[in-house]
């Protein structure tokens, strides 16, 4: 890891009658042209208000979903700066244009205090490709450049990296500051024991993830559908349950690791299986290795909740990164549910990432009993695994 310093806005110097671009994440779940949920959005206004109470006028920069390069209506930013508006509590100007003629005019008449948010950066081809060209556009629009986005640190994209060499002036947000800070410190001798719980679908990311993690970690708890190709490389009876056979190699030299680094891997005892993924489903509770033929393992079961849970009691740190089944439908959300309760109630310093796991963690009503809720599900478990993100290397001036 590179020990060069991350600058933040206390380096930034004076943005006084300085025009900022600032990376967002805006990347918010969309229904019908309104925003179901802000919270993206209301963890960029410290940075935000910071930059505006200092005298800049900010450019803010955006992507949202996968348009491919293409405008798609469905896709624009505009019920995100009408959001943005309601929370910030001044005028968004919202630009129909990323890094072209409307932008450029807009952006040549800004005064401080003025806030300006482009269009979807994915609308343009070059956004995805870390394109040079795109990066020079955007550098045109601003003074100074600030990177807020945690969710995208992980990409190579123009504006997160290429866009921040253009720039003398350039650090990362608060939001982006806070996660680094965090993150560091469970890569860095966190208070032992440390656990990490790891559940969810992503099961090729988070296998990666693992190899990094036995290192630092005294245990590593896994549930979700990851836990299927533990047991099925093992050779146990997985019936339907997801399974990616193409990593059983990787999950058998994952456990000899943990062996030889004295870190245990904690499997599930027991799992609701169910015939189908529906609230309907004929289901029962089996061991892990015994998932009848036709059947499914849907969540973690009673048992291993409670073993779950006796091994989180005792851990000073806790890293939690997705659920423990299908939590959406009630018959299966129990473990999700037992896994939230017991992180939050242990005496630890608790960390938890991952969309899914968040989303799992509001309707719960448990957004307050942790210690750091992470933004980025991706970035932060590359940045778990000891990679540079290039975002971050960016505004460190390596990269
Ligand atoms: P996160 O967004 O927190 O990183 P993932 O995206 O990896 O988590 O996975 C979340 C999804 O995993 C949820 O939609 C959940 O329904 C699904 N899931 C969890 N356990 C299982 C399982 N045993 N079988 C199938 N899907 C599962
Ligand atoms: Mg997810």
């Amino acid at each position: 890891m590179s020990l060069a310093p991350l600058p933040t806005l206390d380096d930034l110097g004076d943005v006084g009658g300085r025009r900022v671009f600032v990376r967002v994440d805006y990347n918010v779940p969309l229904e019908r042209g309104e925003v179901q949920d802000d919270l993206r959005i209301r963890a960029s206004l410290p940075t935000l208000t910071e930059l505006l109470d200092r005298g800049a006028s900010l450019v803010l920069g955006s992507h949202l979903g996968r348009p491919r390069g293409e405008v798609r209506d469905d896709l624009r930013l505009a019920p995100v700066a009408d959001r943005l508006e309601e929370l910030l509590g001044r005028d968004v100007a919202a630009v129909s244009d990323v890094g072209g003629e409307e932008a450029r005019a807009v952006c040549s008449h800004i005064e401080p205090g003025d806030v300006v948010l482009l269009e979807n950066l994915r609308f343009e081809p070059g956004e995805t490709k870390d394109d040079p060209e795109l990066a020079d556009r955007l550098a045109e629009l601003a003074d100074a450049y600030v990177n807020d986005a945690f969710g995208a640190a992980h990409r190579a994209h123009a504006s997160v990296h290429a866009l921040a060499s253009r720039f003398e002036q350039r650090a990362a947000g608060r939001l982006l500051q806070r996660e680094v800070e965090v993150l560091s410190r469970l890569l860095e001798g966190p208070d032992a024991p440390y656990v990490a719980v790891l559940g969810g679908a992503k099961i090729s990311d988070k296998l990666t993830v693992i190899s990094g993690l036995l290192e630092p970690c005294d245990a590593i708890l896994v549930g979700g559908a990851m836990a299927f190709t533990f047991v099925a490389a093992a050779g146990g009876r997985v019936g339907r349950s997801l399974v990616e056979e193409e990593r059983f190699d990787d999950v058998r030299e994952a456990q000899r690791l943990a062996v030889e680094r004295n870190t245990l891997i904690q499997l599930p005892e027991d799992v609701v299986a169910a015939s189908e993924m529906s609230v309907e489903a004929r289901r029962q509770t089996v061991p892990v290795d015994q998932v009848p033929d036709g059947m499914m393992g849907l969540d973690i079961g009673p048992r291993t909740v409670e073993e779950f849970a006796r091994t989180l009691a005792d851990a000073k740190t806790i890293l939690w990164n997705g659920p423990m089944g299908v939590f959406e439908l009630e018959p299966f959300s129990s473990g999700t549910r037992g896994v939230a309760m017991a992180v939050a109630g242990a005496n630890a310093f608790t960390v938890v990432g991952g969309g899914d796991s968040l989303l799992a963690v509001k309707r719960l009503g448990l957004e307050g009993s942790f210690d750091h809720l992470s933004t980025g599900g991706g970035a932060s478990l590359e940045f778990l695994e000891g990679k540079e993100l290039p975002g971050i290397a960016a505004l460190r001036g390596e990269g």
